[in-house]
C-alpha cells in the first residue's frame, strides 16, 4: 500500500460530541411527532455511514426501524461519477412512513438528491435528512440537511466509515488525506 499523508481533521471526541448533540435533538423532534405506536424509519446509506449510523442510533431514544441502502459513486476516485443509481434498495417500504435518511457526508448533493426523491415518491409521512458532515462548497445539487454534524472544507476526508478505495473505514477519528 502506498503510504498516505493522514492529517488529523476531527477527533474521536468531537465526532461523539457531534453525535450526542445530534442524537438528542432528533429525539426531542421526533418525539412530539410520533404518535404512540409510530416509529421512525432510519435509511442508512451504507458503506460510508455505518460507522455513524451505529453511534448515532444509540443516542436516539425515540423508537426506530432501520434499514439500509447502497448508492454507485465514487468507484475508487475522489471524485463522484454524477450518476446515480441503487446498489441496494430499501427493503422497508417508506410509504406512510417518518423517514430519516443518515448519510456521513454531503459532497456535491447528488446522492442524497436522487434518494430523497425516490423515498418522496413512495408517499412517506416526513423525509428528513441527517449528515454528518458537508461540504457547501462542492454542492451542485441543493439538499435540505435537517441535522448536521459539521461543514467542512473542500478537502478529502477519510476514517470513521469514510474510506478510499475501501481503505481507512475503520479508523476512529476523521483524517484529511493528502495524496
Ligand atoms: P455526493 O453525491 O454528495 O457528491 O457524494 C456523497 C458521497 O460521496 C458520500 O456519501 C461519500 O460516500 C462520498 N464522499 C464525498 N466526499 C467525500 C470525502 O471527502 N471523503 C470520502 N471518503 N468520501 C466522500
Ligand atoms: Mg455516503
Amino acid at each position: 500500500m502506498a503510504t498516505a499523508n493522514l492529517i488529523p481533521y476531527l477527533t474521536e471526541e468531537k465526532i461523539q460530541q457531534l453525535n450526542r448533540a445530534i442524537g438528542k435533538k432528533i429525539s426531542e423532534d421526533y418525539s412530539t411527532l410520533l404518535k404512540t405506536g409510530e416509529e421512525l424509519l432510519v435509511v442508512v446509506t451504507l458503506k460510508g455511514a455505518l460507522f455513524f449510523a451505529a453511534d448515532l442510533l444509540r443516542e436516539i431514544t425515540v423508537p426506530v426501524r432501520v434499514d439500509f441502502v447502497r448508492l454507485s459513486s465514487y468507484g475508487g476516485g475522489t471524485k463522484s461519477s454524477g450518476t446515480v443509481r441503487f446498489l441496494k434498495d430499501l427493503e422497508v417500504p417508506p410509504g406512510d412512513q417518518h423517514v430519516l435518511i443518515v448519510d456521513e457526508i454531503v459532497d456535491s448533493g447528488r446522492t442524497l438528491n436522487f434518494l430523497k426523491d425516490r423515498i418522496s415518491a413512495a408517499n412517506p409521512r416526513t423525509v428528513k435528512i441527517c449528515s454528518l458532515l458537508s461540504k457547501p462548497s462542492r454542492r451542485e445539487i441543493a439538499v435540505e440537511i435537517d441535522y448536521l454534524g459539521t461543514e467542512v472544507e473542500d478537502r478529502f476526508v477519510v476514517g470513521y466509515g469514510l474510506d478510499f478505495d475501501e481503505r481507512y473505514r475503520n479508523l476512529k477519528q476523521i483524517f484529511e488525506l493528502k495524496s
